[in-house]
């Protein structure tokens, strides 16, 4: 009898009081440990059962944000090497990022472990560069971004402007001299295009002009938001020829007389990113600087299909990003006595959340089948850009949404996304842009004017 009375105990006691509360309510507890008292043990684990609902908590299914198994399409080795850059940026990136974010500053130690990881430059054939297709440099991008989308922009800067600039337009000595300490990041390299009076034009005319004065060019204008350039050793400077009217790429050294750069403060996304306002004035560069395969913003506009289509798998990466954190959050966060997973309303924001990142991911894995068959368009990767940076955003917002007032937090990683999705949002041509060159190409009208 002892033994029973002291098992009824351990139940009761198993079972919280706003709960002890609720059956007291129902039943008459006097009579019920009168009556539980000549059960046996079975009967009284049945009956507690009964009153209380199964109190075991279920396991929640694990995470899973590739829904449709996208990542079943790679190779063994492929998929090893998406593991094990999610593992170095969970070990390496992960930890430092709120920190460096919120102090608006740069995490130079990395550098050395990046260069290590071994994926800039993937996609480029020799220099030391993988050779890697363009499916896996998008995979690559989009586990950054789930991570940290300013690293993934700071390696994309890197890794597909500055590199993609000298390996598509360079001359053979520039590609030797660049190429592969760039893969190595013992050089970092930027990429100015846009200015503070032209962002969206930078097609219609670019009002940073160069001059060829003998054996050297004179170059005069402003460059802004130039991610990397306050370190970065190189940057790629567009400007337009004063005499041909055309535009033309330099590698700007930053020790060239007349090259400037000041640091851009008060950012509210992608604050690791360090972004300059760059002045050149009577700034001088060697012939032997000039991209010789760079003739026309043509040219420019090859560099930024590549990078474009780099810029829509790390939206998917951000979003990404979001989504585990939040579905995590929501699994953890207990309201009305239930994990607020369990409400329709919240489920209904996940599951949003989940089938336009599942749409991004199907349409960012065929992006890059087609840029590996050589057949992408500029097309193609525009509407990629808005797609993705366009879902994101309504997939960060509804992560910090489903988080209450936990999701403008940093600590609790959505926050950061949330903010870096504007960013992501607005760079490499915004949505308006983007839209205009996919709307040129269906009807045949150009309307950017
Ligand atoms: C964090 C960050 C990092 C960046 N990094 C770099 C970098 O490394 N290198 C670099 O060169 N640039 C960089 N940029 C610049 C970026 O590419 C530009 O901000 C972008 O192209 C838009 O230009 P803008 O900001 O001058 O906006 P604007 O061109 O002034 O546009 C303002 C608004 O007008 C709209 N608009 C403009 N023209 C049209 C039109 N014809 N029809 C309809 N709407 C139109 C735009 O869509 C936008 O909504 C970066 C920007 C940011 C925010």
């Amino acid at each position: 009898m002892l033994d029973k009375i002291k098992n009824i105990l351990k139940l009761i006691k198993s079972v919280d009081m706003a709960q002890l509360e609720k059956i007291s309510k129902k039943v008459d507890l006097a009579e019920v440990l009168g009556a539980v008292s000549k059960m046996d043990e079975n009967q009284l684990k049945m009956a507690m059962k009964m009153l209380t609902g199964s109190k075991k908590k279920k396991d929640p299914p694990a995470i899973n944000a590739d829904f449709y198994d996208v990542s079943a399409k790679l190779s063994p080795e492929d998929r090893a090497l998406q593991m094990k850059v999610r593992a170095f940026l969970e070990a390496e990136i992960k930890p430092l990022v709120n920190n460096y974010w919120l102090h608006d500053e740069f995490p130079f130690e990395i550098i050395p472990k990046l260069a290590e990881l071994n994926v800039c430059g993937y996609v480029y054939e020799g220099y030391g560069c993988a050779g890697g297709t363009s499916l896996m440099d998008g995979i690559i991008a989009s586990e950054f971004g789930r991570i940290d989308p300013s690293i993934a922009t700071f390696l994309g800067v890197q890794s597909g402007l500055a590199m993609g600039s000298i390996y598509m337009c360079g001359s053979d000595a520039q590609k030797q001299e660049w190429l592969p300490a760039m893969q190595q990041l013992k050089k970092i390299g930027a990429f100015g295009l846009t200015e503070p009076l032209v962002g969206s034009g930078t097609a219609g005319g670019l009002t940073t002009t160069c001059k060829r004065e003998g054996d050297k060019w004179v170059l005069n204008g402003q460059k802004k938001w130039i991610g990397n350039s306050t370190f970065s050793d190189i940057t790629i400077i567009w400007a337009r020829d004063l005499d041909d009217q055309q535009v033309k790429g330099f590698i700007v050294r930053k020790e060239n007389p007349g090259f400037a750069v000041e640091k851009i403060k008060g950012k509210m996304a992608l604050r690791i990113v360090q972004n300059g306002l760059i002045t050149l004035t009577n700034c001088e560069v060697p012939e032997a600087d000039r991209l010789p395969n760079a003739n026309s913003f043509k040219d420019t506009a090859k560099v930024l299909q590549m990078t474009r289509a780099g810029v829509a798998w790390m939206a998917v990466g951000c979003a990404r990003g979001a989504y585990e954190n939040a579905l995590e959050y929501t699994l953890q966060r207990e309201q009305f006595g239930k994990p607020i997973a369990s409400f329709q309303l919240i489920q209904n924001h996940l599951v949003e959340m989940l089938s336009n990142l599942t749409a991004m991911q199907t349409l960012v894995f065929r992006l890059s089948e087609l840029q590996d068959d050589d057949k992408l368009k500029d097309e193609h990767a525009s509407l990629a850009k808005v797609f993705c940076t366009l879902r994101t955003r309504d997939i960060v917002s509804r992560a910090r949404e489903v988080m209450g007032g936990n999701g403008i937090l940093l600590e609790y990683n959505v926050a950061r996304f949330l903010a870096d999705a504007e960013a992501i949002y607005s760079y490499e041509g915004t949505k308006e842009i983007n839209s205009l060159i996919v709307g040129r190409s269906i009807t045949g009208y150009s309307a950017f004017v």
